[in-house]
C-alpha cells in the first residue's frame, strides 16, 4: 500500500504558468523578419479620440511594439472641444477613408472606447475590412462566425488561441467555459475556440450558478473586468485557467485570484498570470494580424 509521507515536505504543488511574455519574446524576432521581407515598409494608423489615460497607455504600447518589429505607426489624435463635438464623427471617418486609400497603410486601428456621441459601428465599419486588424468590422465578425480562414480574428481572442497553442493545450473536444460575452473579447474568444472544436459554454452576468459552470469545465477563460471574481471555490484540480481580466486597482489585477486558484488546480493545472499572461499576447497578435494583412 502506498502511503504519502508529507510531514516536513512542501505540500504546495504549483500549476504550470502560461506566460504571454515568453511567447511574445519567442515570436518577436520572427515577426520582425516577416515585416522585413515585405517590400514596402508596412504602415499602421492608430486613431485616438480624446485623452483617456488608459487609451493613451495602450497606444503607447502599440507604438513601442511597432518600432521593435519595424512597422511605421502613425498616431492620429483627434482632440475635441465642445463646439466641435458634432464634427468629431465625420473627422474620424475622413481619417479612416484617407488611410483606406493609402496603399502603404496595411492596418487601421480605432482605439476604443469612443465618446458616447460617436456611432461606434458606423466608424468601425468604415474601415476597409482588409485593413481591420482589430477584426471588429461586421465583415470580419461574419467571417469569424463562418469559420473562414481569411477572417481577421480580434487580437485578444487570437492571443488566447495562440497562448494555448504554444503550450500545446488542445481545446478540441474539451469543455471550455468562457465567462463574459462582450463583442470585443468574450464573444470572439468563444467563437475562435468553438471553431477549433471546443464544447463551449458562455457565462455572463445573468448566469444563475457560476460555481456550477466553472466546476464543470476543463478550461475556464475569464473576460469580465471584476478583480478576483474567480476564487478557490470556483475551481478544481487539473483545470486550465486563462485570465483576460485587467483591472487597474492600486496594481493591475486579473479576474482570478491567482494565489487561491493556483493552490486548488495544483501541478496538473495551468494558469495565466496578470500581468504577463494574455496582455502581451494581445499586442503580439495585433501585429500578427498586421503581418497577415500585408500578405493578403
Ligand atoms: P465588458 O464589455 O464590460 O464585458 C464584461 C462581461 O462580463 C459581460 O458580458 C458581462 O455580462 C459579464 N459579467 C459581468 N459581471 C459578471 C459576473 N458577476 N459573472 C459573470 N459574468 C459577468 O468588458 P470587456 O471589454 O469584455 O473586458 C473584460 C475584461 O477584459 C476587462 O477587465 C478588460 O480590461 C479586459 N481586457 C483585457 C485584454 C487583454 O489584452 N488582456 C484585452 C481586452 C480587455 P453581461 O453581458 O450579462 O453584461
Amino acid at each position: 500500500m502506498h502511503m504519502s509521507h508529507t510531514i516536513g515536505q512542501d505540500q504546495t504543488q504549483h500549476p504550470k504558468i502560461l506566460s504571454g511574455i515568453v511567447v511574445r519574446d519567442a515570436r518577436l524576432k520572427m515577426l520582425a523578419e516577416k515585416f522585413k521581407s515585405i517590400t514596402l515598409t508596412p504602415e499602421l494608423a492608430i486613431v485616438q479620440v480624446g485623452n483617456r489615460a488608459d487609451s493613451t497607455a495602450y497606444i503607447g504600447a502599440k507604438m513601442a511594439f511597432a518600432k521593435k518589429v519595424g512597422v511605421t505607426a502613425h498616431h492620429i489624435h483627434i482632440v475635441e472641444s465642445d463646439d466641435q463635438e458634432k464634427h468629431t464623427q465625420s473627422r474620424i471617418i475622413e481619417e479612416i477613408k484617407k488611410n483606406n486609400e493609402n496603399p502603404n497603410v496595411r492596418g487601421i486601428i480605432v482605439q476604443l472606447p469612443l465618446p458616447a456621441h460617436v456611432d461606434r459601428d458606423l466608424v468601425i465599419n468604415s474601415i476597409d475590412p482588409r485593413k481591420d486588424i482589430d477584426g471588429l468590422t461586421s465583415t470580419n465578425m461574419m467571417y469569424l462566425g463562418e469559420g473562414r480562414p481569411d477572417a481577421i480574428i480580434p487580437a485578444t481572442a487570437r492571443g488566447v488561441k495562440e497562448l494555448l497553442d504554444f503550450y500545446q493545450i488542445s481545446v478540441t473536444g474539451k469543455k471550455v467555459l468562457v465567462v463574459g460575452r462582450s463583442m470585443l473579447v468574450g464573444k470572439p474568444t468563444a467563437q475562435v475556440l468553438a471553431n477549433l472544436g471546443a464544447h463551449i459554454t458562455v457565462a455572463h452576468s445573468k448566469t444563475e450558478d457560476l460555481v456550477k459552470e466553472t466546476l464543470a469545465a476543463d478550461i475556464i477563460v475569464i473576460a469580465v473586468g471584476k478583480p478576483h471574481l474567480i476564487r478557490a471555490t470556483h475551481v478544481k484540480a487539473g483545470q486550465i485557467i486563462v485570465d483576460i481580466g485587467m483591472n487597474r486597482e492600486e496594481k493591475l489585477l486579473g479576474d482570478v485570484d491567482f494565489d487561491e486558484v493556483s493552490k486548488i488546480i495544483g501541478s496538473n493545472g495551468a494558469i495565466t498570470p496578470v500581468p504577463g499572461g494574455v496582455g502581451p499576447m494581445t499586442v503580439l497578435c495585433l501585429f500578427e494580424n498586421l503581418a497577415d494583412a500585408c500578405r493578403s
